[in-house]
């Protein structure tokens, strides 16, 4: 049952299988983002805390550790436990989650679910790991073999704590590979949580350590780390460079990106107005607009575009927001207040820029990071709410004539994470999803996201994939071994 109260039970760094405190001492502020109140003090991790979980995580994978001599079907077991856990605790982890995060109980407990999914996805993986052998020239037999990648430093964002961290985790723990896993500084109780999990379940000792701290200190020495093999990052393309530098500049550790986007979501005169006009609504809505992947360009062609406008207005003004443990509310607040500052100076600038406002376009209340659902219309795409990523409750609906002009205009942006279309015509899907540039392209739907498809980015949307088989590949080496025959 939803509770706005729940019992903090963690609150330090996770080290060793051990919950310490920062070297420093230091503690920051975890705020509720509905009332801005101070949740707990939770421990601020820094270089020197980094330093301790890269050793712990450097010993246990080294050669004769527990953790590599481990049968690959029980590291299996080990991950299907902690799928258990996380399911047995799902109440807790999601009342937890929406204090910290402001998302909806029941977004919370989705997020959960497909965190469990991510995870047993992954465990089934563990043992069918394998490289091939390979027909060569000459007298030789030759084979790879896939490897852990090693030591890997996982830097997650807080619009998705718990999930974000199941993707980072599952490919990582089924390679057998050794974490440093940093949340973000809005939102670290889950992680924490979640660490405890780790440990009940009974994987060893330095596998998976959690630092909580802020991005430019704590984030930054993973990234810098001469001992971390690969860095894995969710966040801001601004970040998302600055990670990739730090690489280039330390030791050139595989990176991983998955960052902004401004994806289309294309709907095509044939389509069902109202089906078409839901399907828009939730994909800029979900997660209060928190969402790399928020179909944020909605195009709609001529013939339709005043119904659906219409509709999406309906639609927006129907939103409950409010508390988001109470039950029928759609929308909580945003995350903190740098964010709702962004998104209203966003929203600023699209009514500067003459977009017409057909609802919301304002704060709500004036206790918590809440915004009304805003629809803009008559959006073109030199408007800042058509180029730049917003992250809140913004729909901008622009107009198009033919399939052609569209798919040039949907191509027409730095991102390339996802994209979506809603027609009757095959032959247009088809033609769409090939032409776009997007790592996930949905077809009359959106989000569809599962474990076992890869999600990432083209263009500034990243770097690798997430999920899926291919989200295997960013945690392994490839070891050629190439024997001379008799
Ligand atoms: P947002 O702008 O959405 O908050 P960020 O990209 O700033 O996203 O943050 C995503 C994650 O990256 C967080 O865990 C944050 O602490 C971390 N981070 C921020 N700045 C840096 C940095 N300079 N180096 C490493 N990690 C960082």
């Amino acid at each position: 049952m939803a509770n706005p109260k729940p019992q903090i039970k963690y609150t330090k760094l996770f080290i060793n299988n051990e919950f310490v405190d920062a070297v420093s001492g230091k503690k920051f502020h975890t705020i509720n983002p509905a009332n801005e109140a101070v949740i707990a003090e939770v421990s601020e991790g820094d270089k020197a805390d980094v330093d301790l979980a890269v050793a712990a995580a450097k010993k246990a994978f080294s050669r004769n550790s527990e953790w590599r001599k481990m049968d690959p079907s029980v590291r299996g077991k080990l991950m299907n436990k902690l799928a258990d856990l996380i399911e047995r605790d799902a109440t807790y982890l999601g009342n937890i989650e929406t204090l910290d995060c402001g998302k909806t109980f029941t977004s919370s407990l989705g997020d959960i679910a497909g965190s469990v999914s991510t995870i047993r996805y992954y465990a089934g993986w563990c043992d069918k790991i394998h490289g091939s052998t390979i027909p060569v020239d000459g007298n030789n037999f030759a084979m790879t073999k896939k490897e852990p990648v090693g030591v890997v430093g996982q830097i997650i964002p807080w619009n998705y704590p718990l999930a974000m961290a199941a993707w980072k985790l599952g490919p990582a723990l089924a390679t057998g590979c050794t974490i440093i896993l940093k949340p973000a500084e809005q939102t670290p109780l889950s992680a924490l949580y979640l660490a405890s999990l780790v440990k009940e379940a009974g994987f060893p000792p330095g596998v998976l350590n959690v630092i909580t701290g802020y991005g430019p200190t704590a984030g930054a020495a993973i990234a810098e780390h001469p001992d971390v093999n690969k860095v894995a990052f969710t966040g801001s393309t601004v970040v998302g460079h600055i990670i990739m530098a730090a690489s280039a500049n330390s030791n050139l550790k595989r990176v991983s990106l998955e960052l902004g986007g401004k994806s289309p979501l294309v709907i095509l005169d044939d389509a069902d107005v109202d089906e078409a006009a839901r399907i828009a609504y939730n994909a800029i809505f979900d997660n209060h607009g928190q969402s790399c992947c928020a179909g944020s360009r909605t195009f709609v062609q001529s013939k339709i575009y005043d119904r659906f406008v219409d509709r999406a207005k309906q639609l927006a003004e129907q939103r409950k927001v409010g508390d988001p443990f109470e039950n029928g509310v759609d929308q909580g607040p945003q995350i903190d207040q740098d964010m709702f500052e962004k998104v209203m100076e966003m929203i600023k600038s699209g009514k500067e820029a003459k977009a017409t406002v057909e609802t919301g376009g304002n704060r709500l209340g004036n206790m918590g990071f809440f915004i009304e659902p805003t629809v803009f219309s008559n959006v073109t795409d030199d408007m800042r709410i058509a180029k730049e990523e917003i992250f809140g409750p913004v729909q901008s609906i622009l107009k198009f004539d033919t399939l052609e002009e569209v798919i040039e205009r949907a191509n027409n942006t730095k991102y390339g994470l996802a994209a979506g279309i809603i027609t009757k015509n095959i032959d247009k899907a088809l033609l769409f999803a090939q032409a776009v540039e997007a790592g996930s392209v949905w077809v009359n739907s959106y989000d569809l996201i599962t474990a076992q498809t890869p999600f990432g980015g083209y263009k500034l949307s990243g770097i690798g994939r997430e999920l899926g088989e291919e989200g295997l590949h960013e945690y392994l080496e490839i070891k050629t071994i190439n024997i001379k025959l008799p």
